[in-house]
């Protein structure tokens, strides 16, 4: 039997409990998940993309299922998909604020690469409202984050934010 390989793309700008869900959902699916981080986001990132790799490090180490393999991409992510040999894309949906450009980009994708499928999950709930931009901003302003993320991404935005 072929290898079913996804593709499960973001900025992970840092990684939070809401992608790591995700990735544990995702994991059920194939035989081998592939962690695409975007190496140019339109949104300046606050951590290079070798420290949004090191952030997410071991976090995805262990777990059932599909093992995890963490690249940088840049430029069409169907191009990636389909360099890898994958055949599906693996993207979480939170609110209906995410529908519309999650819509937009999975129809987009089709077009670019009608045999490459993108697949929607849903995390918890209870990080249903968890963001990368969120952790960032409530970090940058002194709150605690530590429920929402892995303890080295929790300490990384301390570090980033307590003044020196
Ligand atoms: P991007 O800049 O591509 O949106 P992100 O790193 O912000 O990159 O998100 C990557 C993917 O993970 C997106 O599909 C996003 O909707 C999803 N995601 C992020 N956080 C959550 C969460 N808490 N629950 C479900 N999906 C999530």
């Amino acid at each position: 039997m072929t290898e079913r390989i996804a593709v499960y793309p973001g900025s992970f700008d840092p990684i939070t409990n809401g992608h790591l869900d995700i990735i544990e959902r995702a994991r059920g699916l194939c035989d081998r998940l592939i962690l695409a981080v975007l190496v140019n986001t339109e949104k300046q990132p606050l951590f290079s993309v070798e420290e949004r790799i090191a952030l997410i490090g071991d976090n995805v180490a262990t777990g059932n299922g599909a093992r995890v393999e963490v690249r940088e991409f840049s430029g069409l992510l169907v191009e990636f998909a389909q360099s890898v040999g994958a055949r599906m894309i693996v993207r979480g949906l939170r609110a209906m604020s995410d529908f519309e450009y999650e819509f937009q980009m999975a129809l987009m994708n089709r077009r670019l690469a009608p045999r490459v499928e993108t697949v929607f999950l849903m995390a918890k709930e209870e990080y249903s409202y968890v963001s990368s931009r969120l952790v960032k901003e409530v970090a940058r302003l002194g709150g605690d984050v530590s429920a929402l993320t892995p303890p080295g991404v929790a300490r990384a935005l301390r570090r980033t934010f307590t003044p020196s």
